[in-house]
């Protein structure tokens, strides 16, 4: 793979596609098949849901985007048959436990050895035996593989519609990855918001089709898109959500995903195809403090891993230079386990402590605190 030379501002907006798109799953997961909210309406990420997340933890979207992006940062090619045999083994390994795998993704996943090439196969049965097969599934997973080819459309493009085609054989599921895709790389290049560059790279006959797509979601809310389990209105109820919302600055990014989660049914899915694109545009320091803080999931990471993964995937050579502190400065909130202070604590000075959680001292390791009254020998990280 080749090596990206990024300037900090396109590194920032490069450590922000995963950190982005993980805080919209996180955000939704909530959320998920409920009704559409009035605007105004609160968002948080309070967990609960269908299947009882804890705050900020995200949902079957990230965790599937973690292999590729795992992938893409040991400098591997997406389009290697091989490199896509290890990705389908590790999404097999998550599915037995995870407790969201959607009805197409179970029904690919589960039914075959796991290797590429017999769950495409699995994949294409379903496609010929339901008469279609364009579930949100790949568009949901798919931002790390634009990190990967940040130096090359046409091979993003075609890794794009390969890691697709691995679950979803119907062509929109592709189209889509492809367009989605394509808007990362050119938001993290250029920081500009375009969800038309990748029509070129899309079958001549069905460029029109996406476009006219495209039109429809830049004049509908996200609530307009109840199909969006459907990866079209998937894509044009996160497309509208970044749309309809103000665009001055940064806080676009927060106000977006808020918006999409408003929109209802598949929240956490559109807004994590959404966040991965705003991400993508205004970098992870864009990203609400609150929601860094406390965002976590499979495999046991947190927001700083996030991060760390997005730059290496990237293929960024100088990340030491970048300094990505900011993002770790607290702990996440299911840390609030009692904690050991050490012997070190002096009141008024911080200090390092490490909780008892295996899941935070195995993700994040050391934490800098404030330390409690000299009297107090545990604290608990709020
Ligand atoms: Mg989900």
């Amino acid at each position: 793979m080749t090596q990206t030379t990024l300037t900090t501002a396109q590194r920032d907006r490069a450590a922000g596609v995963l950190l982005g798109m993980a805080c919209g799953d996180a955000l939704g997961a909530g959320y998920e098949f409920g009704p559409p909210l009035p605007d105004g309406t609160a968002v948080y990420m309070k967990g609960g849901g269908g299947f009882n997340w804890a705050p900020g933890e995200w949902t079957d979207d990230t965790s599937m985007a973690i292999p590729l992006a795992r992938a893409a940062a040991a400098g591997l090619d997406l389009r290697d048959e091989t490199v896509l045999d290890d990705i389908v083994a590790q999404w097999v390994g998550w599915a037995k436990n995870a407790p969201d795998v959607g009805i197409q993704l179970r029904a690919v996943l589960s039914r075959t050895e796991p290797t590429a090439s017999a769950v495409r196969a699995v994949a294409r049965a379903h496609h010929e035996r339901q008469g279609r097969s364009a579930g949100n599934g790949s568009l949901m997973r798919t931002a790390p593989v634009a990190l990967a080819y940040l130096h090359d459309p046409a091979a993003l493009a075609e890794a794009a519609r390969l890691v697709s085609g691995l679950t979803h054989y119907e062509a929109d599921a592709g189209d889509a990855c492809v367009l989605w895709c394509l808007a990362i790389r050119h938001a993290v290049l250029e920081g500009e918001l375009d969800v038309r560059i990748g029509l070129p790279l899309l079958p001549a006959d069905r460029r029109d089709l996406w476009e006219s797509r495209i039109a429809v979601a830049e004049t509908s809310v996200p609530s307009d898109f109840a199909r969006n389990g459907w990866v079209v209105e998937a894509l044009q109820g996160a497309w509208s959500a970044i749309c309809m919302t103000d665009q001055t600055d940064a806080t676009h990014l927060r106000l977006a995903l808020e918006a999409a989660v408003r929109g209802g049914r598949d929240t956490d899915t559109v807004a994590a195809i959404a966040g991965g694109l705003l991400g993508a545009r205004w970098g992870a320091s864009a990203v609400p403090a609150a929601w860094r803080r406390i965002v976590h999931g499979w495999p046991d990471l947190t927001a700083a891993d996030l991060v760390r993964l997005g730059a290496r995937a990237s293929g960024t050579e100088t990340l030491a230079r970048f300094d990505y502190a900011y993002l770790a400065t607290s702990p996440p909130s299911y840390a609030t386990r009692t904690m050991t202070a050490s012997g070190w604590a002096r009141p008024g000075r911080s200090m390092r402590c490490r909780t008892r959680s295996t899941r935070w001292s195995h993700s994040a390791g050391w934490a800098p605190l404030r330390c409690p009254p000299a009297s107090v020998t545990t604290l608990r990280c709020a």
